[in-house]
């Protein structure tokens, strides 16, 4: 499948990888906007948030599941995670995936995270 996230799983795209189990894959953002910014996503292909089923459904609850357990090893108590689900939210790479940034005091808004693209 023609999937930059998929290639990155398979390792046929090199990516700096933090945490791997049986349904879970996570590695560091290439573009980071926080000191801790790792991306996680589902070995599965699903193309979006608009995609999860209740067939699916489970591999989203092992990506969070994963989550607070690469945020402790990276040394963050506190996170933020976000999926863009979409176009006009931001999301480029069509393979669902979460964004767990950390490291910085965040504001209550993404822009407060300087990316307003
Ligand atoms: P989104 O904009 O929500 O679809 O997020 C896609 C993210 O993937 C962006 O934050 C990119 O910086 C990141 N990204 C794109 N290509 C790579 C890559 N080869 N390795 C790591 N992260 C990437
Ligand atoms: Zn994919």
């Amino acid at each position: 499948m023609d999937c930059l996230f998929c290639k990155i799983i398979d390792g046929e795209i090199p990516s700096t990888k933090v945490y791997e189990d049986e349904y879970v894959y996570a590695f560091k953002d290439i573009a980071p906007i926080a000191p801790m910014h790792i991306l996680i996503i589902p070995k599965a292909h699903i193309a979006s948030a608009n995609d999860i089923n209740a067939e699916n459904s489970s591999l989203v609850a092992k990506v969070f599941e994963a989550a607070g357990k690469i945020a402790k090893e990276q040394g963050c108590e506190s996170y933020r995670i976000i999926n863009n689900c979409g176009d006009d939210a931001g999301q480029t790479v069509k393979h669902l995936h979460f964004h767990l940034l950390g490291g910085v005091k965040m504001g209550w808004r993404p822009e407060s995270l300087g990316r307003t693209e």
